[in-house]
């Protein structure tokens, strides 16, 4: 098949669209009915701030920046209740898989939405006033119920941030994955490569991983630069742990 049929796109329903329960409202726009695009995975996933900064990495130092990870990590539409804090990961695969999606989300910003492409999910969304200590409004964070890739790029990135290789089906995998051959722990931002008291096991010999994330990690346990930042690829090793 051609691997135009193939194109993967990451999908996040953020907090705000599980906290106003539109999350059916959600999945049955971008249903294979809809879209002609079918599920290459499915995780519900509470979100730490590592793997916050690493998804919104491009937007780091920007006034809204702080904002957008208490909203993706769910603290901002569940401050007393902290179980509830989650998104749903998806990856979906079909033809034009990318654009199909954003069309279907609709502009970043709800207000644009609604005016310029009634009906597109993020028109439901809102705008909410980001302040400072003393009450002074700042800027607004978007609430826009949905993350799309916006790129093939950015979704190979993306998808391989939410999902390991595992928690896809093999058919659905369309980046290069396989076994490592090499322990590797992470403890307070250090990688090793034998145990150390207190350090969770990223990967240990056998584990599937994406070979991207192996490379990196090879290069950064001998002390050289990688395509990534060692946090990006423990972002997903440490998720829901
Ligand atoms: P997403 O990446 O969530 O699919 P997008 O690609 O349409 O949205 P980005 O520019 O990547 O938009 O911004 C990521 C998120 O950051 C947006 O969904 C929104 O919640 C927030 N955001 C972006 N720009 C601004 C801004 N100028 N002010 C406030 N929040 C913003
Ligand atoms: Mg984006």
């Amino acid at each position: 098949m051609d691997t135009k049929d193939f194109e993967q796109t990451l999908v996040l329903i953020k907090p705000d669209a599980l906290r106003h329960s539109l999350t059916g409202y959600v999945l049955s726009q971008l249903s294979e009915f809809h879209t002609g695009l079918r599920f290459a995975g499915a995780k519900i996933v509470r979100v730490h701030r590592m793997l916050a900064e690493e998804h919104y990495a491009e937007h780091r130092g920007k006034v809204f920046f702080e904002s957008l990870l208490e909203y993706i990590m769910g603290a901002s539409h569940y401050p007393d209740e902290e179980w509830k804090r989650r998104v749903i990961a998806l990856a979906y695969v079909g033809p034009g898989a990318i654009q199909k999606i954003r069309d279907i989300a609709g502009p970043t910003n709800p207000h644009e939405a609604r005016v310029k492409r009634p009906g597109c999910i993020r028109a439901l969304g809102t705008l909410f006033p980001v302040k400072d200590a003393s009450g002074t409004v700042l800027d607004e964070r978007m609430d826009n119920l949905i993350h799309a890739s916006a790129n093939p790029a950015d979704a190979e990135r993306e998808i391989k941030l939410w999902f390991k290789p595992g928690d896809l089906p093999p058919a659905m995998r369309i980046y290069e994955s396989r076994a490592s051959d090499e322990h590797y722990y992470y403890k307070e931002g250090k990688l090793f490569t034998a145990y150390e008291p207190g350090s969770v096991c990223l990967l240990a010999p056998g584990n599937v991983a994406w070979v991207s994330d192996i490379e990196a990690l090879r290069l950064l346990a001998g002390g050289r630069k990688a395509s990534c930042s060692l946090e990006a690829v423990a972002a997903k090793y440490l998720i829901n742990e």
